[in-house]
């Protein structure tokens, strides 16, 4: 029998680590790996697939204070906790991507990918600045699974992961640069029994990378750059030619996983539901950051221009 909530212990903790490794993978993603002997109890039971975890990031210059129990144990509502903490010690929290989670000889080690993006002249990004000044041995903070608390029960939302295909044999997989790493790592994990399409949206060519998959998936890269193209547009093109002419419940037997910027995930969304009939509650639609606002997510806090 499953044990009470109250008395199970709460899946997320806070692991101490540092950066290893920096490699730049293209003009705009620079892959980060970090390592520690906290990670060896970091992850999930089975593959990571999109698993998300949390940085909490200083304010340059000053140390972050400590989240947690001594051993890092979470506790419900610790977002809130620090949420009514003080900067500069309370610093900054995203959300990031296990790209890949791997056992080496010096332990388990996990890879990050970071789209190094702009930033507004006067305004800030904490993780994307944080990843480009990097290097070996910067200490790194972060909030994710702890596998010691995980329990045959415990659905895998809680762990971090989002996608779930409720068995179905058809995907499609839409997102934009921030999206890649979970795309990436969903489509090395499908079966080869699957099929469908995977759109990735990218700043430019130079940025498609090569992903694998055992799947009949159809992985397409859709570069902006090169194409003059907006935020978003080729991505909303290329699902809606995907799905012109089909009939209205042509999108029952897809499990759709949209990932991108609030606004663009938005549309897409309304498409698929409304026009293809795709059932919301069979599929995974996120803002994954928001145009003009700090904060991963589709609720950012809207930055006001330096006066
Ligand atoms: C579950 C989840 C998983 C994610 N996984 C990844 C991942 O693996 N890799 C990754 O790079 N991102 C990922 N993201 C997105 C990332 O959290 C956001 O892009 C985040 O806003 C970056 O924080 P920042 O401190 O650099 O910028 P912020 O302080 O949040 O924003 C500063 C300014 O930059 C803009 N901005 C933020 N992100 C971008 C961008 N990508 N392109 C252009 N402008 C941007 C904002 O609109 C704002 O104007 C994920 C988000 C979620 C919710």
């Amino acid at each position: 029998m499953a044990p009470a909530a109250s008395a199970r212990t709460y899946p997320l903790r806070v692991f101490d680590a540092a950066v290893v490794e920096v490699r730049d993978l293209s003009p705009h993603f620079r892959r980060l790996t970090f390592a520690g002997p906290a990670l060896a109890t970091f992850g999930v039971p089975g593959p990571t697939v999109d698993l998300r975890i949390k940085l909490l990031l200083p304010t340059p210059g000053h140390p972050l204070t400590t989240l947690g129990s001594s051993g890092g144990q979470l506790q419900e509502g610790w977002y809130q906790e620090w949420l009514r903490r003080d900067q500069p010690g309370r610093g900054f929290i995203r959300s990031y991507t296990v790209r890949a989670l791997r056992d080496t000889p010096q332990g388990r080690v996990l890879d990050v990918d970071f789209v190094i993006h702009p930033v507004e002249p006067g305004q800030h990004a904490p993780a994307s600045e944080w990843a480009q000044a990097a290097v070996p041995g910067t200490p790194v903070v972060l909030i994710g699974p702890d596998l010691t608390a995980l329990t045959p029960e415990t659905p895998s939302s809680e762990a971090g992961i989002r996608w779930d295909p409720q068995g179905a044999a058809h995907v499609l997989l839409a997102g934009d640069e921030t999206a890649v790493p979970a795309i990436s790592s969903i489509l090395e994990n499908l079966p080869p029994g699957m099929d469908g399409h995977a759109f990735l949206e990218v700043p430019e060519t130079y940025d498609a990378c090569t992903v694998t998959t055992a799947s009949s998936v159809r992985v397409t890269w859709l570069p902006r750059k090169e194409s003059g193209a907006g935020l978003g547009q080729l991505l909303n093109e290329a699902v809606r030619a995907l799905t012109a002419g089909l009939p209205l419940d042509a999108g029952a037997e897809t499990y759709a996983w949209v990932a991108a910027e609030a606004s663009v995930v938005r549309e897409i969304r309304r498409h698929l539901v409304q026009a293809v009939g795709l059932d919301p509650k069979r599929s995974e639609f996120r803002g994954y950051w928001s145009l003009g606002k700090a904060g991963s997510g589709a609720n950012g806090t809207p930055i006001v221009p330096a006066s």
